[in-house]
C-alpha cells in the first residue's frame, strides 16, 4: 500500500527521484570534499559551508572557481559531482521528452476517438505504422489492432459503394456535402 502510493507520487512527478538525486550528491560530495579537503595545508575549503558551495557551484557546473579542492582525491570527488550533474540534466531532459511525446500520443489518440470514421487511407496509415513497431506495441494496442483492421476493412467497403468524392480534389465524404470543404467545389 505505501509503496504502491510512493510509486504513483513517483509517476505523476518522475522529476522528483532526480531531484533528491541531486540534494544527495551535493551534500555527500560536499560533505567529501570538506574531510579531505579542510586540514591540508593551504586549503581554501576550510569550513562544511564552503564545501556545501563548492558542491552546488560544481554539480551546476557553473565553476565560480572561488573554492577549489587542492588534493587529488578532492579533485576526484569533483570530477564525479560534475559529471553527476551532467547525468541528472540529461535524465530530466529524457523525463520531460518523454512526458511530451505521451502528451503528444494521448493527443492523437483523443483526435481518432473524437472521428470514429477516419478517412479509410488515413486510418491505414495508421495501422501500417503501428505494424511496423508491432514489437514496441503495449499489449493494449495491440489488442486494438485486429479490431482496427476490421472497422478499416468495413470503413473501404462501405466507402466504395456510398461515399461522395470531390471531383476536384478527391477529398472523401461519407455525407454528401453541400460544398467541398477541402476545394470549396459545389456538390449540388
Ligand atoms: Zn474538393
Amino acid at each position: 500500500m505505501r509503496s504502491e502510493r510512493l510509486y504513483t507520487l513517483l509517476e505523476a512527478n518522475p522529476i522528483v527521484i532526480p531531484l533528491i538525486l541531486v540534494l544527495v550528491i551535493i551534500i555527500f560530495g560536499g560533505i567529501a570534499v570538506y574531510l579531505t579537503e579542510h586540514k591540508l595545508p593551504g586549503a581554501n575549503i576550510t569550513t562544511l559551508g564552503d564545501a556545501l558551495w563548492w558542491s552546488v557551484i560544481t554539480i551546476t557546473t557553473v565553476g565560480y572557481g572561488d573554492y577549489t579542492p587542492i588534493s587529488p582525491i578532492g579533485r576526484i570527488i569533483g570530477v564525479i559531482v560534475m559529471f553527476s550533474g551532467i547525468g541528472i540534466v540529461v535524465i530530466i531532459v529524457g523525463i520531460f521528452s518523454q512526458k511530451r511525446i505521451k502528451g503528444l500520443e494521448s493527443m492523437l489518440k483523443l483526435k481518432t476517438e473524437a472521428l470514429p470514421r477516419l478517412f479509410g487511407d488515413e486510418m491505414k496509415t495508421a495501422i501500417i505504422d503501428k505494424i511496423k513497431g508491432i514489437e514496441n506495441l503495449t499489449e493494449e494496442d495491440f489488442d486494438t489492432l485486429i479490431p482496427a483492421m476490421k472497422s478499416l476493412r468495413r470503413t473501404l467497403l462501405e466507402e466504395s459503394k456510398n461515399s461522395y468524392k470531390c471531383s476536384r480534389c478527391g477529398n472523401v465524404y461519407y455525407v454528401k456535402p453541400k460544398f467541398c470543404s477541402n476545394c470549396g467545389r459545389d456538390f449540388t
